[in-house]
């Protein structure tokens, strides 16, 4: 036993790669999924959650009918509409969506304390204890996982398995809905070679239009490039790509997963000048975090608007308001405020953030683990 098992680590590409087993668990089309179940006269229906057509709200979640059209998450409402008509358009209630989420976490509770939500709808879970102790695979947990919550919040959702965080993520999103992707130790790097390297968590639009500049598109594209020789070509990046693009990802599952502050951000394809211009991108901004900070029942404080001007000098200017929100319209009348003492109008800008710190839960009882 002992003899296989040295073979099988030297064979390994990576030691901390055959050590954990990890699941990312994410419900499908979970707000949409929910206000099915509570009213099946919507059950196959093009469905929008969000706000109306004739807002200036973003879709928070779309059900799998209304995405063959073309409708995602935090797109706004009234482009939604255009790709869609026949969509229904409900509100979100998220206090409902809390409560679920509630329920999902004490299923998960069964088979690991080592839990890290990342919204009310998905969580890694660390089940390297729980397969050792109870002689399961993880494999086998997931699919008990998903089990228990169709049989019992008749809610369905999808698992990732891998060896990390990385990994588990990107396997989840693989066979939606109601799917289960495995990818054992031994599959990681060629399971990451054939992924566009935008399916790396942290490469957005703007990093990914970078990299493809280099001719880097998908990930076995940067196998051939030392640590060292992608530090020289993309500063900082370069290093935690190396790992990346071999899937290779040695954060724990963190049960205290404290943000320190939630933000939206948007550079634009030209820079901007007029106050109207800037004012709308602002609106959409606070529109956008206030879907974030609502996924994630997080309140702040501290809002804090970021400006980078066509010359790349940046500004931040920040205000703390009495209580902690989550409204878009609180936000967006301190962040005008905000703006007014920047020389937005009068010099070209080329980036609009706006952020919020000074962060609390709504309701305690989602911080998981002891105190
Ligand atoms: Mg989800």
């Amino acid at each position: 036993m002992t003899e296989t098992k040295t073979e099988k680590d030297e064979a390994m590409p990576h030691p901390s790669l055959l050590e954990r087993k990890i699941i990312h668990f994410d419900m499908d089309a979970f707000y949409a999924s929910v206000e099915v179940r509570d009213n099946p006269s919507l059950a196959g229906k093009p469905l929008v959650v969000g706000g109306s057509p004739q807002s200036r709200g973003v879709v928070c979640t779309a059900s799998y009918e209304a995405r063959k059209f073309g409708v995602r998450s935090a797109m706004a409402c009234a482009t939604a509409y255009r790709l869609c008509p026949d969509a229904i358009f409900v509100p979100p209630n998220f206090d409902r969506y809390a409560a679920i989420s509630k329920e999902i976490r004490e299923i998960f509770g069964r088979y690991t304390a080592i839990i890290e939500p990342l919204s009310l709808d998905e969580a890694y879970l660390d089940v390297t204890l729980t397969t050792r102790e109870r002689g399961l695979y993880a494999t086998q947990i997931a699919k008990r996982i998903q089990d228990d919550i169709i049989s019992e919040l008749g809610l369905s959702g999808s698992a990732g398995v891998a060896p990390n965080k990385l990994v588990a993520k990107i396997a989840s999103d693989i066979n939606k809905p109601k799917g289960i992707t495995v990818v054992p130790p031994e599959h990681v790097l060629k399971f990451m070679g054939s992924l566009p390297l935008r399916k790396i968590h942290g490469i957005g639009p703007a990093t990914e239009k970078r990299l493809q500049k280099r001719n880097f598109h998908y990930c076995r594209d940067l196998w051939s490039w030392s640590e060292s020789a992608l530090e020289e070509e993309l500063g900082n990046m370069g290093p935690w790509l190396y790992k990346r693009v071999r899937g290779i990802d040695e954060r724990a599952v963190a049960v205290h997963r404290e943000r320190k502050s939630i933000g939206k951000e948007d550079t634009f394809a030209v820079d901007i000048l007029e106050l109207a211009a800037l004012d709308r991108e602002l609106v959409t901004l606070c529109e956008k975090l206030e879907v974030s900070l609502r996924k994630r029942s997080l309140l702040g404080k501290t809002i804090v608007l970021k400006v980078k001007y066509s010359d790349f000098t940046l500004l931040t200017r920040s205000q703390t308001i009495g209580s902690g929100t989550d409204s878009a319209s609180e936000i967006l009348e301190v962040a005008r405020g905000l703006m007014r003492v920047t020389e937005a109008g009068r010099k070209k800008v080329r980036l609009l953030g706006v952020s919020l710190s000074n962060l609390s839960s709504i309701t305690e009882s989602f911080t998981l683990g002891s105190p």
